[in-house]
């Protein structure tokens, strides 16, 4: 019989944020293959009989790249496997869930979804910043500071600015000072709140508070590291969570 991947979104750290249908797919998987973001109690849930596939980082420690690991999926899952793919956060929000998903389309092999609680929102939660309130900010955008191999950062802060609402950047922290020259450069107020969440809902999350300004030099002042988020918004301080 073929088998089937389930792409399972493992939540931002915190095990109990896995959601009760991404458990129970794990505790039943044959082959997990993992990603780096994927947290250590997590990890735990994989039974013990499972062949645990780690495509997060290699001995160079640089990922697997993205052919390979659908070349992977393909493969466990013809070979008869009950497979879990299982990604940081939510799969399909800057998780290349959705490249994956199509490959396994195109391969034949059957698959199904399901979703995970993204760090965009419960690192920002759990740090104390609710993403949106009624009385600062009636949008939410989450923005990566990645840019395609070779390319330079394609973000279009005036856009951004313009909307008023919370912006969310993940992947941000080796881009903070394109980020910050960005959004002054497109007119945001220096003096805007802005917050960095590290390691968020996992025991050695840090919040670094700052505005606009002064968000680099905290940030360094404090040695904030991958994985953070960057917030930006209005409620952050002035909402009390
Ligand atoms: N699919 C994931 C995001 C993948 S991009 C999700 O929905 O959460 C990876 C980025 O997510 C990191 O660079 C960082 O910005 C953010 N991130 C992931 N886990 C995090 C955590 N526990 N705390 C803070 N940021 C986190």
């Amino acid at each position: 019989m073929p088998g089937k991947v389930t792409l399972v979104g493992a939540g931002p750290g915190d095990p109990g944020l896995l959601t009760v249908k991404g458990r129970a797919a794990l505790e039943g998987a044959e082959v997990v293959v993992y990603d780096r973001l994927v947290g250590p109690e997590i990890l735990a849930l994989m039974p013990e009989g499972a062949k645990k596939i780690d495509v997060g980082k290699t001995a160079s420690r640089h990922p697997v790249p993205q052919g390979q690991i659908n070349e992977v999926l393909v493969e466990e899952a013809r070979a008869g496997h009950n497979v879990v793919r299982l990604k940081g956060g939510d799969p399909f929000l800057f998780g290349r869930g959705g490249e994956e998903l199509e490959a396994l389309s195109a391969a034949g092999v059957d698959f199904e979804e399901v979703p995970g609680i993204t760090s965009a929102i419960a690192a920002a939660a759990y740090g104390g910043i609710p993403v949106t309130h009624r009385n600062y900010s009636s949008s939410l955008h989450i923005v990566t500071g990645r840019a395609k191999a070779g390319e330079p950062l394609s973000i279009d802060f005036d856009a951004l600015v313009r909307t008023r609402g919370t912006l969310v950047f993940l992947m941000g922290v080796a881009a903070l000072p394109e980020i910050v020259g960005g959004l002054l450069g497109a007119g945001m107020d220096g003096d805007t709140p802005a917050a960095m969440v590290e390691n968020g809902t996992l025991p050695g999350q840090r919040r670094c508070d700052a505005t606009l300004d002064t968000l680099e030099t905290r940030a360094r002042e404090m040695d904030i590291q991958s994985p953070a988020l960057i917030v930006v918004g209005e409620e952050i301080g002035r909402a009390h969570v």
